[in-house]
């Protein structure tokens, strides 16, 4: 069976790139399900991300974020976009390009309690996908589960027991095991620690971050705490309704916001757990609907800086310095 080692350093060309990519769901009505509507829950996406780097993403509930990762493994399909992982058009791929695909591109849920099987033993939750591609014989996939236990910081013998037996971080645990059995290239981890205790999640977070610099992982990282996304993430995208707000590196994000949007959810009031600093608190209004979305810019309904234009015209993106995009009418020409 394949042996873990470390992967290559960082290459020039991005592991992954998404262009225009969109994802509605059909709104249907009468009993003849017509098409009514669309919620336009990813509407023109287009970002890419370099092996070994950790993309942040982050907006309100509804913002499409959830939505997007589930698409880029292709558990939902694309309305349309491409999608290019490890120099594969996955949009187009047939069943055994995908097959590969799903190998090389792994998903860490939110909720360590529904994500196990109760009714499996440990050893057997961890190397199942193992099983599902054929790869390994049951000693060699039982030794792969054990090795995994111990690289997660659990002990071999846990192989034996049941989820139901662990705390809720020692469950993230192996699910974080369970996400590395096929070595994947990239992992989306869907806001991994936000059902943990705060106490936990740093010891969560550490894991993830020695992970990644072991075995060279490319991680996309959903979060709602700000402080997460700026602890785990190299760069940070901004989504609000379906569409990227700015995109830039960790540091100029939280140094120098420039959207209004991302700046409404920087000013979260310190409160004594900064970890879990919630976006619905900070930003005034409800988000509009994603089947009839505001004109122009998406966020003209809530933005304190509005102007004229900006119910009339969706802003583009300007580049600032480079690589630090904004899509608002401040910054236009
Ligand atoms: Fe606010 Fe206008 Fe910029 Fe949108 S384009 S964020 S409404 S200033």
């Amino acid at each position: 069976m394949e042996e873990r080692k470390m992967q290559k350093p960082t290459e020039s060309e991005p592991l992954l790139t998404v262009s225009s990519l969109v994802k509605y769901f059909p709104v249907k009505e009468g009993i003849f399900s017509k098409v009514v509507n669309q919620v336009r829950a990813v509407d023109g996406v287009s970002f890419s991300l370099n092996s070994g780097q950790t993309l942040g993403l982050v907006g309100e509930s509804g913002c499409g974020k959830t939505t997007l990762a589930r698409v880029l493994l292709k558990l939902i399909p694309a309305t349309s976009g491409e999608i290019i992982f490890d120099g594969m058009n996955i949009l187009q791929a047939d069943s055994g390009q995908l097959r590969k695909h799903r190998r090389n591109m792994q998903l860490i849920f939110q909720d360590p309690f529904s994500s196990l099987n109760p009714r499996m033993r440990v050893g057997k939750i961890i190397s199942e996908p193992l099983s599902h591609h054929n790869m390994g014989d049951s000693r060699e996939r039982r030794k792969k589960a054990e090795e995994l236990l111990e690289i997660v910081g659990l002990q071999k013998s846990d192989i034996w027991r049941y989820p139901h037996e662990f705390s809720g971080g020692q469950r993230q645990r192996i699910g974080i095991a369970r996400s590395l059995v096929l070595n994947p290239k990239l992992i989306i981890c869907d806001e991994p620690v936000s059902a943990l205790d705060v106490s936990i999640q740093s010891q969560i977070l550490n894991l993830l971050d020695n992970l990644q610099k072991e075995f060279n992982l490319t991680y996309i990282f959903i979060a709602h705490g700000l402080n997460v996304i700026r602890h785990m993430s190299d760069r940070v995208i901004v989504m609000y309704l379906g569409k990227i707000m700015e995109e830039a590196t960790s540091d100029k994000i939280f140094a120098s916001p420039l959207h209004p949007y991302t700046k409404a959810l920087l000013t979260a009031i310190p409160v004594p757990n900064p970890r879990s600093i919630d976006f619905e608190a900070t930003v005034e209004g409800d988000v509009p609907s994603p089947i009839n979305p505001p004109s122009g810019c998406r966020f003209h309904t809530r933005c304190p800086e509005v102007m004229e234009i900006c119910s009339k015209k969706e802003p583009g993106f300007t580049l600032i310095e480079g690589d630090h995009r904004v899509a608002c009418h401040l910054f236009g020409e």
